[in-house]
């Protein structure tokens, strides 16, 4: 490799950085025989309602085991899957799937709660992505009503387009909620042209909720514009029975985090189901 130099002198590429990219190509090749070998499954995370003690969600997550590097985190294959275009396979299969598990729990006499989907701002652009959403509701039998896709508020770079597929998804039923919220430069902006359901504020505000009046002080001014406009709110990564009383007191009654569990398989799920004190052990209610 020719390491030329940049005008300030410094080496354009280094060790470290050629390293990287080693381990990003045999990522990215990885990832693509992963897809047609299927050597995803899913997790499912509850979001819980704490002012009722109630079950009211789960949010599916992405898991790669892959046979020889074994589980690699989402955040390192879904940027190079978001780059390579092969979010949208991968994608699909999340729908899908978890479409499928949430009617298969329906079916199977348990309270209905809602499925909450990952979209990446890929997937929202491409083109027939609502025939697709469409597709697999009528294809699994889940009501449109049961299905949340969750998109990250930084990605809108052309925000009036994403408004109108956001629309035209949440004219079909489907629910939008936006996450990570607060954490973008236009957090407020976003929600006053995006069609919104819920926002889920992001956990790096709740992390130090209970320490920090700055974040605080930003939980409470999302509530109450959330509050303005009608829409929900949900708080994740919420980890202490401290932070859940600053998240109650501020009038947030919906949560997500290890505090009531950490993103489960569907055999685990089930049991939430089944015992619901599962999530509310004493030390929290
Ligand atoms: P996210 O959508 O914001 O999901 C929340 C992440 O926080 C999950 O990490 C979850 O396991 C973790 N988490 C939940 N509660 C707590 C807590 O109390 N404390 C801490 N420290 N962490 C908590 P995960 O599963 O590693 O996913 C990371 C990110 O990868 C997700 O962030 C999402 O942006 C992306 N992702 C995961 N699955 C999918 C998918 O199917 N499609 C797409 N496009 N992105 C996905
Ligand atoms: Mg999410
Ligand atoms: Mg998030
Ligand atoms: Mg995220």
């Amino acid at each position: 490799v020719v390491k030329e130099r940049g005008r300030s002198g410094y080496a354009l590429f280094d060790a470290d950085m050629e390293e990287k990219s080693l381990e990003r190509i045999l990522l990215e090749v990885e990832l693509r025989k992963a897809v047609e070998r299927e050597q995803f499954y899913l997790d499912y995370q509850p979001k819980i309602d704490f002012s009722k003690g109630t079950l009211v969600g789960m949010e599916a997550l992405v898991r790669w085991n892959h046979p020889d590097l074994g589980r690699v985190p989402p955040n390192k294959f879904i940027p190079i899957a978001e780059e390579t275009g092969l979010i949208i396979p991968i994608g699909e299969w999340v729908l899908r799937e978890a479409c499928k598990q949430n009617k298969k729990w329906q079916d199977m006499g348990y309270s209905p709660i809602t499925a909450s989907v990952n979209v990446s701002v890929r997937q929202l652009e491409q083109s027939g992505i609502l025939n697709k959403v469409i597709e697999v509701l009528n294809e699994t039998g889940l009501d449109p009503k049961w299905l949340e896709l969750e998109v990250t508020e930084s990605v809108f770079a052309d925000l009036e387009n994403a408004a109108a597929i956001l629309e035209e998804i949440r004219g079909f039923g489907v629910k939008i909620s936006v996450d990570d919220f607060g954490t973008g430069y236009n957090s407020f902006t976003y929600i006053k042209h995006l069609p919104v359901d819920t926002v889920k504020i992001d956990s790096s505000f709740i992390r130090d909720i209970h320490q920090n009046v700055e974040s605080k002080a930003i939980v409470n001014a999302i509530l109450t514009l959330a509050d303005t406009l009608n829409i929900s709110v949900i708080a994740e990564g919420v980890e202490s029975k401290e932070q859940l009383e600053h998240l109650n007191k501020g009038g947030c009654i919906q949560g997500q985090g290890y505090l009531f569990s950490k993103p489960v398989s569907n055999e685990l799920f089930e049991k939430y189901f089944r015992d619901s004190n599962l999530l509310f052990p004493e030390e929290i209610v």
